[in-house]
């Protein structure tokens, strides 16, 4: 097997051993998140962390490791925010992410926390070929879209319209990269591949491969959508989930922390900057040397006793509304060769359905009926009873699935916006607010710093709560 040394091995041999090292900058995880801070020793400093999500926690681990005495101040009855997982109302060992559910393998920074806490890690499809779309799948549309486009950027070398300086070696190269990438004909013609799928599936008997698709199916709307999807950097075709649920993290980050650091059901009304004092809403005061707010924007925003300029920049943060339905249901789909993987729904409110990664060939499974990432939308859904949630679901899978309405099991569902404690799925940042908010928001004001997703360069994402906690407790060292 070549190991990913034997290779640098032999790129050093022809290349000269900088060609290695500069190999293996390139191929090193770039993480938003940057180093891990080295803190101060800080035995003695006092710190109130208000919020138990993924930043109220790394910042209250990595303090603690400092010598911090913490105490983390949580408004609800469990750990982890947003990194929510459900398991009431279905059966034993079944689960619902119902907020984040996969991670890129270049999340580091998150990643690096599962590694050091032993967190059982498996694959999460994200991308499956297999997966169905309006009158095709995902795989059928994309090797008709490849096909399409590699047979047109080959007539067009021929007609002699790349602007670039080329040999006529490379020439040559180039163009059988593109009978490559499209699996074209010799006559460098998409004329279909098995690629797209079988017509008839080979057996005893030859296959037959899927003719090309009518031009006006790959052109539906949605489908460049989905066929696009998985080249975004964070939406690779495999990405990662811990076994057993999301939550696993946050719990292994919060077994990490001193007995009865955390306090749950403690809700913060109000804080004093410059006195670095909490108040509770029950009345009590709490006070510290440092204050690490961790709490979502808009809910920091309602906090008695900040400076008008910061109220009025939290108050200003953009945040959108996104929508999840879990519903467990016998795994009928696995029989018809779906193992993981995202089916779009174009033009419906469902938006997407998403089959387990996890325990293949199990009796029973919890399908995520519904991802609505989509701000209005995930607000109509949110104006739905339970009872209508489910119908839209159902008849919005009806058309790929129709046996999923007498099959359908327990279902739940969250809509973000309406989580006392989230109050949003997360921020949608426009340059011009990131402007105009951020040189205010990453000040500290009196003795408290803000952290949270929404603060960094990737909101929306575990991995921006570990940087941005990692800036505000090494800010905090600093
Ligand atoms: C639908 C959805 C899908 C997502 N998908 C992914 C994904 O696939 N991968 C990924 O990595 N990320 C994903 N994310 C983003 C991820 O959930 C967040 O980036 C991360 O969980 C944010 O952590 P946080 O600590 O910054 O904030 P939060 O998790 O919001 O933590 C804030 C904490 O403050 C508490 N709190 C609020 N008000 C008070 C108060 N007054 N007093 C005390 N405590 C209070 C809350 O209860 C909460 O525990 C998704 C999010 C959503 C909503």
């Amino acid at each position: 097997m070549a190991t990913r040394r034997a290779w640098l091995a032999r790129v050093a041999a022809v290349g000269g051993a900088g060609a290695a090292l500069t190999l293996l900058a390139a191929m090193r995880p770039v993480t938003a998140a940057g180093p891990r801070p080295s803190l101060p020793p800080l035995a003695g400093q006092r710190v109130l962390v208000l919020g138990a999500g993924i930043a109220g926690l790394v910042a209250a681990l990595e303090l603690h490791r400092a010598g911090a005495s913490i105490t983390v101040l949580e408004a609800d009855r469990r750990i982890g925010g947003r990194s929510l997982t459900i398991r009431e109302g279905f059966s034993p060992g079944q689960y619902f992410n119902a907020g984040p559910a996969r991670i890129p393998q270049h999340h580091a920074a998150i990643l690096g926390y599962a590694r050091e806490f032993a967190v059982p890690m498996q694959v999460l499809v994200n991308d499956n070929r297999s997966a169905p779309l309006p009158g095709t799948s995902l795989g059928e549309a994309r090797a008709n879209l490849q096909g399409v486009v590699a047979e047109l950027a080959l007539k067009a070398l021929g007609a002699g319209l790349l602007e670039q300086p080329i040999t006529p070696a490379e020439l040559e190269r180039l163009a059988g990269m593109l009978r490559g990438f499209g699996a074209l004909d010799a006559a460098g013609r998409w004329r279909g591949s098995a690629r797209a799928g079988w017509q008839q599936a080979p057996g005893m008997a030859p296959g037959t491969p899927r003719p090309p698709l009518p031009l006006a199916v790959l052109l539906r709307p949605g489908i460049g959508q989905a066929v696009n999807f998985a080249e975004g950097i964070n939406y690779a075709a495999t990405m990662l989930a811990p076994a057993g649920g999301m939550d696993m993290i946050a719990r292994a980050l919060a077994a990490a922390l001193p007995a009865g650091a955390i306090r749950l059901g403690a809700a913060v009304a109000g804080l004093d900057p410059t006195a670095s004092l909490v108040r509770l809403a029950d009345g009590r005061v709490l006070g510290a040397d440092h204050i690490i707010c961790a709490l979502p924007p808009r809910l920091a925003a309602r906090l008695d006793g900040w400076s008008a300029p910061r109220r009025a920049a939290l108050a200003a943060v953009p945040q959108e509304n996104a929508a999840k339905f879990g519903l467990e249901a016998p795994r009928f789909w696995e029989a018809q060769g779906l193992y993981g993987g995202i089916a779009w729904l174009p033009g419906r409110m469902s938006q997407q359905l998403w089959y387990p990664s996890e325990r293949f060939h199990s009796p029973r499974g919890v399908l995520v009926g519904a991802y609505i990432w989509d701000d209005a939308l995930a607000t109509r859904f949110g104006a739905l009873s339970p009872a209508q949630r489910r119908a839209a679901v159902l008849a919005d899978a009806a058309p790929l699935h129709p046996e999923l309405a007498g099959l359908a099991g327990a279902d739940t569902s969250v809509v973000w916006s309406d989580m006392p404690w989230a109050g949003a799925a997360w921020a949608e940042w426009t340059d011009a607010a990131r402007a105009a908010l951020m040189p205010e928001l990453l000040r500290p004001e009196g003795r408290v710093r803000l952290a949270g997703d929404w603060l960094s360069s990737i909101p929306g994402w575990q991995e921006g709560a570990v940087a941005s906690a990692w800036q505000a407790v090494g800010a905090l060292g600093g």
